[in-house]
C-alpha cells in the first residue's frame, strides 16, 4: 500500500505534464491556468491577476499588433541564444525584442553585435546580474543593476536601453520607481508563453498563445534555451496571427 501510495505521487506530475491539448476553448483556459499557477514566480503576473502602475504589460493601442518579447538570461549554467528561433524570426524579418541580462550578454558578446545590426531587432535590459528577487535590493543596487548593464549592452551594441524587465517578474513598487528615475519604463508582458515549461508540448504553446492574443499584446517567450518547444511553435503563432490581421511591433515604437 505504501509503495502504491508513493508510486502514484510520484508519476502523478509526469501524467498531468504529458495530458493532449484540450480541443476546445474553456478547457483550455482551465488547463493553462494549472500551468501558470502552478509556477510560483509567474503567479503574480499571470494574465488573471490585476498588475500595478508602471508596469507595462500592453501597448498602448488599439491597433493590431503584437510585441513579441525574449528574456536573453543566465541563471547556473552557461546560455546561448536560441538559434532555432533567431533564424526563423531573422528570415521572415519579423521585429522582435530582447531582454538581455548582464552575464548572458558577456557570454554571448560577438551575437548580440551583430543582431543589434538589424532595425527589426530591439535589444532592451534585463539586469546585470538576474537577481530572482530584486525587490530585496535598496535602492543603490537596484540603480546600480540597471546602469551596470545599461553600459555593457553599450559598449557591445553602441545603443542605449530605455526598456527594462525584472527578473522572475518579481518587484515592488520603489522598485519601479527606482528604474523609472533613470529614465526607463518597466515593459512585462500580458501574455506569458509558459515556454520554459518542460511539459509544454508545441501544441499546447500555440493554441495557449492564439487563445488569449488581443490587440497591443506583449507577449513573452525564453531565447536562452529555456524555450523548449518556442523555436518549433513560433511559426504558427505568428503565421496564424498574420492570417487574423496582426502585425509584429517593437515596444520602443509605443513606448518611448
Ligand atoms: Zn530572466
Amino acid at each position: 500500500m505504501y509503495y502504491i501510495i508513493i508510486i502514484i505521487i510520484f508519476l502523478t506530475p509526469v501524467f498531468s505534464g504529458c495530458k493532449k491539448p484540450p480541443e476546445d476553448n474553456s478547457s483550455l483556459k482551465k488547463e493553462t491556468l494549472t500551468i501558470n499557477s502552478g509556477r510560483k514566480d509567474s503567479l503574480k503576473n499571470n494574465i488573471f491577476v490585476d498588475i500595478p502602475e508602471g508596469i507595462i504589460t500592453k501597448l498602448p493601442t488599439k491597433e493590431n499588433v503584437i510585441a513579441l518579447t525574449f528574456d536573453a538570461c543566465e541563471t547556473k549554467s552557461p546560455a546561448y541564444f536560441d538559434e532555432g528561433i533567431l533564424s526563423y524570426l531573422i528570415k521572415e524579418k519579423i521585429p522582435f525584442t530582447v531582454f538581455v541580462s548582464g552575464k548572458f550578454g558577456l557570454r554571448n558578446k560577438e551575437r548580440l553585435k551583430e543582431l543589434s545590426k538589424l532595425d527589426f531587432i530591439e535589444i532592451e535590459n534585463h539586469s546585470f546580474n538576474h537577481f530572482q528577487h530584486m525587490e530585496n535590493l535598496t535602492s543603490g543596487q537596484v540603480e546600480k543593476e540597471v546602469t551596470e548593464n545599461e553600459n555593457l549592452i553599450f559598449e557591445i551594441t553602441g545603443k542605449r536601453t530605455g526598456l527594462f524587465r525584472f527578473p522572475g517578474g518579481n518587484y515592488n513598487k520603489q522598485n519601479i520607481e527606482t528604474v523609472e528615475n533613470l529614465g526607463y519604463r518597466v515593459v512585462h508582458w500580458r501574455i506569458p508563453a509558459s515556454d520554459p515549461d518542460r511539459h509544454v508540448t508545441k501544441g499546447r504553446l500555440v493554441k495557449w498563445v492564439l487563445y488569449n492574443a488581443q490587440p497591443g499584446d506583449i507577449l513573452i517567450f525564453h531565447i536562452n534555451g529555456k524555450g523548449y518547444k518556442t523555436a518549433e511553435a513560433l511559426p504558427e503563432i505568428t503565421d496564424s496571427l498574420k492570417k487574423r490581421g496582426y502585425r509584429f511591433v517593437k515596444p520602443e515604437e509605443y513606448i518611448k
